[in-house]
């Protein structure tokens, strides 16, 4: 009864996918150079992934996802010579997009102890939030955990600002790329961006290189004296400069002003007053010479405050993503099978006004489904939930979010 359940509902998801692959797909996949692309295929029944496919123009694309309706579809952010090739050697890269892909699965938001789940594989110990690293049971030790997490507004929005960030603080100010012409911007139809940079330069860059740039903008060992912080220095950062040597120093007087007076002691230690320290030091370093002296706080205290800092807010990014350059990524035009909702490219101008739950929302119509549970959310105007063992009416994207979710079931 459960299998047959399932089946059912695939079908049905599958169906409707077909229907907007049909109307929808061409106009919204914008994707350049198809015929130098790899793809790959997460197909629903049998439920397999199928990679090293080529397809010379969109009309194959189309034809190909009209007729097997896979759940999940990706394309390499390379271009290569030969995209079908069974092997990367083989495939003779040209070049490849350089990628960010920021997702929040990897950031802690505060949110998501209220709606994310975790279960351990090996003893079923539970908790909410994001998973812990090792189970914490008593001599569990096992680091596989399922999750179950939830497309959440607040988490949305910090996704988004930090895609803004990205962009603002590093790709335009310190790479000097212009946001509006040399890059584009990808939801991920679930919980994240992607942002692709198509500048000729960019997509020339090796692995090494990327590499770097991915280092810097995270923040990953930043050493502050080769940025001129010492306190012998006659130059010390100040905040109102450019790069990370004003980076550094806001993102410490964030950090001061942030932190609680627990996680400000694990630094500063019992010599000084915290909160004292934190009015005087905060009005210093917003100072356009500040001194970076105070009693007790040596060299060594101040790069640790840098670095937690910077470990704090520093961009998190998902780095193999911007470093492996024969990664697959989510086509745009495409549905993500665990939500419904549209991978959907937009312009840099276009994202302040993107809401993933109104504009990635392609489902037309309503239906009556058992919904088993699900926490309140929001499609459109329209607020749903939270739900308990329940039959109603919903509008289909809703509906067809809760049975990709797996949280419902056709009646
Ligand atoms: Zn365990
Ligand atoms: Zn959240």
């Amino acid at each position: 009864m459960v299998i047959e359940k399932s089946i059912n509902r695939q079908k049905f998801l599958a169906e409707k996918f077909r229907t907007f692959y049909v109307s929808k797909f061409k106009k919204e996949c914008n994707l350049s150079d198809i015929e130098y692309r790899e793809f790959g295929f997460f197909y629903w029944e049998p439920s397999k992934f199928v990679r090293h496919l080529r397809f010379i123009n969109i009309e194959n694309l189309a034809k190909h996802i009209i007729s097997k309706v896979p759940k999940h579809i990706y394309s390499s952010a390379a271009r290569y010579e030969v995209p079908n090739a069974p092997n990367m050697k083989l495939k003779s890269l040209i070049d490849c997009e350089l990628i960010f892909d920021l997702d929040v699965d990897h950031i802690p938001t505060p949110c998501k102890k209220d709606h994310d789940k975790w279960v351990c594989k090996q003893c079923g110990t539970t908790g909410t939030g994001m998973a812990p690293k090792t189970c914490p049971a008593k001599k569990c030790e096992s680091h596989s955990f399922e999750e179950m997490s939830w497309e959440c507004e607040k988490c949305m929005e910090i996704a988004k600002s930090e895609i803004f960030s990205i962009i603002e603080e590093f790709l335009s100010n310190d790479f000097g790329l212009n946001p509006k012409t040399d890059l584009f911007i990808v939801f991920s139809g679930r919980r994240g961006y992607h942002i692709h940079i198509e500048n000729e330069i960019y997509r020339k860059l090796d692995s090494n290189a990327r590499r770097e740039i991915v280092d810097y903008i995270m923040g990953k060992g930043l050493v502050p004296s080769y940025h001129g912080f010492s306190l012998k220095s006659g130059n010390k950062p100040n905040k109102f400069e450019t790069g990370w040597r004003g980076r550094m120093t806001r993102f410490v007087i964030k950090f001061l002003k942030e932190s609680s007076p627990n996680e400000l002691l694990k630094i500063l230690t019992r010599r000084v007053n915290i909160i004292n320290v934190k009015k005087d030091l905060v009005a210093q370093l917003n100072s356009r010479n500040p001194s970076w002296s105070y009693p007790n706080i040596g060299e060594q205290t101040w790069v640790n405050l840098i670095n937690a800092a910077i470990e704090k807010y520093g961009a998190k990014v998902d780095q193999p993503v911007t470093i492996d350059l024969h990664r697959l990524i989510r086509l745009p035009g495409s549905l993500h099978g665990k939500t419904g909702f549209l991978v959907k490219k937009m312009s840099y101008n276009e994202l302040e006004k993107f809401d993933p739950f109104s504009h990635a929302q392609v489902f037309e119509g309503s239906i009556r489904i058992h919904v088993h549970t699900a926490p309140q959310f929001r499609i459109g105007n329209e607020n749903f939930g939270p739900f308990k063992d329940q039959k109603i009416e919903l509008p289909m994207s809703a509906a067809i979010y809760l049975l990709c979710k797996g949280v419902a079931n056709l009646l």
